[in-house]
C-alpha cells in the first residue's frame, strides 16, 4: 500500500521510517528543495495549490494524510475528493485558525484562557479589557514555535505589536501563569476506537519545544483523555491527534490541537510499546492500534540549531539519536535524542549528561 503524505518534514520522515516495517510505501508532496523525508520516498516537489502535481500525487497512492498543518484547505479538498484523506479536511481546517479552535473547546465545555478576536487597533483596547494584562497577542493562522505572537505587558506595547502583527487577522488569549504545559497524544482508528499515551510534560524556550518527557500517572490523564476524546469525536477523526494544553491546579485549559504526529511524541519511538508514527499508520490503514503504554522511563530533548556530536552522544547508555538531514539554521529544529531508562531517578541522570552535551555544543 502506498500512502501520500502533503509535506516532507521530520515529521513525514518518521512516519515513513516506521511504515516501511508495515510493508507500506510512500510518496510525498512538498515545495521545499530541502525536505528532508525525501530520501524516504517519492518526493514530487511543487506547490500545494499545483493542480497538475496534485493530480499526479493522488494518482500513484492509496490514501493520503498530511504532516503539516498549514497544507491549504483547498489543496485538502482537492486530495480528498480523489482519495482517502486522513485526518479529513475538517481536522485540518479546524487546528489552522486559533479562532475557530478555540470556539471548537468552548462548544464542547473544554476550558480556554479568555481570548477575543482582534481586526482593527481599536479591537485592541477593547479586546485586552476583557482578557486583562498581561495577554498574548497571536496572527490567527500560520503560527509555529512561538512565531507570529507577542506578549503584551502593559498598554505601551500595544502599539508596537499592532505595527509588527497588526496586517492580519489576529486574536488576544489572557496569558495564563500555568504551572505545566502538557500534550494529550491521542490516536483514533477507522472503527472510532481511541488510544491515549500518557501525559507528557513539556518544557518550551523562545515559544520552541526543548524536552518532552511522559508522566506514567499523572493526575490529569483523565481529564485531557476527556477532552481529547471530545475533539477527536466531533471530529470523526482518524489518526494521531496532539492536544498541547496549560496545567493549572487541578484544571487543564486548552492551548491548540495539532491534526497529526507531534513533536511533543517522538520519545514514544523507543518510549512506548507503538510509536506514534506506527499509531498514525495503523489508525489510517485501518489497522488495530498498537498499545500506547511506556516501556520504562524516557524524555526527548530537541537538538535547536545544533546538534552534539554523534560520537558524544552515542557513548552514553541509553540514548538514541535522531538527525534529521537538516542543514542546522538558529532556531531550527535539527534533531532530538530519546534518552531511555529502568526508572525515573536513572533518566534524570541520563538526562543531566545529554543537556551538558547539548549546552556546550550551544555555547561553543
Ligand atoms: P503556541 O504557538 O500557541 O503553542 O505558543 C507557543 C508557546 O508560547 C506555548 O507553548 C507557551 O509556552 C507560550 N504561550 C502561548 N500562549 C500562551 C498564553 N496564553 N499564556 C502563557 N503562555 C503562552
Amino acid at each position: 500500500m502506498k500512502i501520500g503524505i502533503l509535506g516532507a518534514g521530520q515529521l513525514g520522515r518518521m512516519l515513513a521510517l516506521a511504515g516501511y516495517p508495515l510493508g507500506l510505501d510512500f510518496a510525498f508532496l512538498d515545495p521545499a528543495t530541502e525536505a528532508c523525508a525525501a530520501p524516504l520516498g517519492q518526493h514530487l516537489r511543487a506547490d500545494y495549490l499545483d493542480e497538475a502535481a496534485l493530480q499526479r500525487f493522488c494518482a500513484g497512492i492509496d490514501l493520503a494524510t498530511y504532516e503539516f498543518e498549514n497544507v491549504p484547505e483547498h489543496a485538502a479538498a482537492f486530495v480528498a475528493a480523489r482519495v482517502p484523506l486522513m485526518p479529513g479536511p475538517e481536522a485540518l481546517a479546524a487546528g489552522q485558525d486559533r479562532l475557530s479552535e478555540k470556539r471548537l473547546f468552548e462548544s464542547l465545555d473544554i476550558p480556554v484562557p479568555r481570548f477575543c478576536a482582534v481586526d482593527s487597533r481599536a479591537d485592541l483596547d477593547a479586546a485586552t479589557a476583557y482578557t486583562g494584562l498581561p495577554a498574548v497577542l497571536k496572527t490567527r493562522r500560520m503560527g509555529y514555535d512561538g512565531k507570529g505572537q507577542m506578549v503584551l505587558r502593559a498598554a505601551a506595547d500595544f502599539d508596537a505589536a499592532w505595527a509588527q502583527l497588526g496586517s492580519q487577522p489576529l486574536i488576544v488569549e489572557a496569558f495564563v501563569a500555568f504551572e505545566r504545559e502538557v500534550s494529550c497524544l491521542a490516536v483514533r482508528g477507522r472503527d472510532g476506537g481511541a488510544r491515549f499515551y500518557p501525559l507528557v510534560e513539556n518544557v518550551h524556550c523562545d515559544g520552541i519545544l526543548r524536552t518532552a518527557r511522559p508522566l506514567p500517572k499523572d493526575p490529569l490523564q483523565a481529564l485531557g483523555e476527556r477532552h481529547a476524546r471530545a475533539v477527536l469525536e466531533r471530529l470523526d477523526y482518524v489518526g494521531v491527534l496532539a492536544f498541547e494544553f496549560f496545567a493549572v491546579g487541578d484544571a487543564l485549559l486548552a492551548n491548540e490541537i495539532a491534526p497529526r504526529v507531534h513533536n511533543s511524541g517522538h520519545w514514544s519511538i523507543e518510549g512506548a510499546e507503538c510509536s506514534q508514527f506506527e499509531n498514525h499508520l495503523r489508525a489510517i490503514c485501518g489497522l488495530p492500534l498498537g498499545s500506547t503504554r511506556l516501556r520504562g522511563a524516557s524524555a526527548m530533548l530537541n537538538f535547536i540549531g545544533t546538534a552534539p556530536a554523534t560520537q558524544a552522544l552515542a557513548a552514553l547508555d541509553g540514548v538514541h539519536v535522531h538527525l534529521y538531514g537538516k542543514t542546522p539554521k538558529p532556531q531550527r529544529k535539527i534533531g532530538h535524542a530519546t534518552v531511555t531508562a529502568a526508572d525515573q531517578r536513572s533518566l534524570d541522570a541520563r538526562l543531566r549528561r545529554v543537556q551538558r552535551l547539548i549546552d556546550r555544543c550551544a555555547s561553543a
